[in-house]
């Protein structure tokens, strides 16, 4: 991997984003989505009742003709693009719950998907009902990638400027993934998948109507999102299929998470709980695990042992070394073939 093109296309990404920024007034992540458009529209910039002026039309189209994306990796893109997608977070203060996916809990996820799936899979029709900017989505896609697995891969998110950030960071790696702009705990038109995974969105769900549709809504006043979403995930599992969520540690410690267990319960097998460092979190609140789920079918049996582990610091090689195996042996003695 060449951190040289990263770093250039990250530079030329954020120089435009701020000429935009000037002329437009817009928020950097609008720059940067207004940037991304620009691009994916043949490297020309383009310009609405005279903004902006055309000498920064030509500035623009001369440094995105400059950019190497022609002779970069998908996965080098996708970090050029989280570096733009960071400074955008931090610049614009994105609240919590609209975060991008940071690489620490994307790689981690990617490398236990990976390891669900066994080599023979060809093909693997993929969903993140909360997709964002794409980050987690796009990580997890090109890790599979590399193992030959052909994807399908659709995205769902009700912000419409992180779905065009998506929309811009996943057709820029070449990846063809279907977004849609939608309330994901509405229904869904879309075939069976036969993995989710998701950075689910912590808290209360604003519309009451529509979450008492769900076994898991509250019996009074607002429901949780994140309950919500595991059980809307579990209707749109092919038999067999995995469901791999980053949720809050404390997911099964509320009163309202009886309800979520029966129904994770009724429709698939917990087969794990993998507790992230404590180190990737400011506090004992927000620290956030790995929930993972298989959909019942005759390729699935709850799991002799669940997953219950403690990952590592990932700067300690030793204990992450220890982590892996350990992953892999309890696949080998509690997935079923
Ligand atoms: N994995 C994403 C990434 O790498 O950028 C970040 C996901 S972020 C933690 C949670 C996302 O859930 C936000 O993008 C938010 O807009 C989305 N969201 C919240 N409520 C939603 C709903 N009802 N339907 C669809 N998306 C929703």
């Amino acid at each position: 991997m060449s951190q040289k093109e990263i770093e250039r296309l990250f530079s030329g990404l954020d120089t435009s984003v701020q000429l935009l920024q000037k002329e437009l007034g817009v928020s950097y992540l609008e720059g940067l989505s207004e940037t991304g458009e620009n691009l994916l529209n043949n490297r020309k910039a383009s310009q609405e009742n005279g903004v902006p002026s055309v000498e920064t039309i030509k500035t623009l189209n001369e440094l995105y003709e400059e950019l190497p994306l022609n002779d970069m990796e998908a996965e080098e893109i996708r970090k050029s693009f989280q570096l733009a997608l960071l400074k955008g977070s931090k610049n614009d203060q994105i609240q919590a719950n609209h975060q991008m996916t940071p690489d620490a809990i994307g790689f981690i996820l990617a490398y236990l998907i990976e390891k669900l799936f066994d080599s023979d899979v060809k093909k693997i029709r993929l969903l993140d009902p909360a997709v964002g900017t794409g980050n987690l989505l796009s990580t997890v896609y090109n890790g599979l990638s590399l193992r030959n697995i052909e994807i399908e891969a659709e995205g769902i998110d009700n912000d419409d400027l992180l779905l065009s950030l998506a929309l811009i960071n996943t057709e820029l790696q070449g990846q063809g993934v279907k977004l849609t702009h939608q309330d994901a705990l509405t229904d869904l038109l879309m075939d069976p998948v036969d993995l989710i995974v998701s950075d689910l969105p912590v808290g209360f769900y604003p519309v009451d109507e529509n979450a008492k549709r769900f076994k898991t809504s509250a019996l009074e006043g607002h429901s949780y999102a994140h309950h919500l979403f595991i059980e809307q995930s579990m209707y749109y599992l092919k038999n067999n299929g995995y469901g791999a969520f980053l949720v809050p540690t404390q997911l099964f410690e509320s009163t309202e998470s009886a309800a979520l267990t029966k129904t994770i319960q009724a429709e698939a097998y917990l087969q794990g709980m993998l507790h992230l460092p404590k180190e990737l979190f400011k506090s004992e609140q927000s620290r956030k695990s790995i929930l993972l789920v298989q959909k019942t079918g005759e390729n699935a049996k709850q799991a002799k042992q669940v997953l219950l582990a403690q990952i590592p610091d990932f700067k300690n090689q030793t204990s992450m070394h220890y982590f892996m195996q350990e992953v892999e042996n309890w696949k080998q003695e509690n997935i079923k073939k």
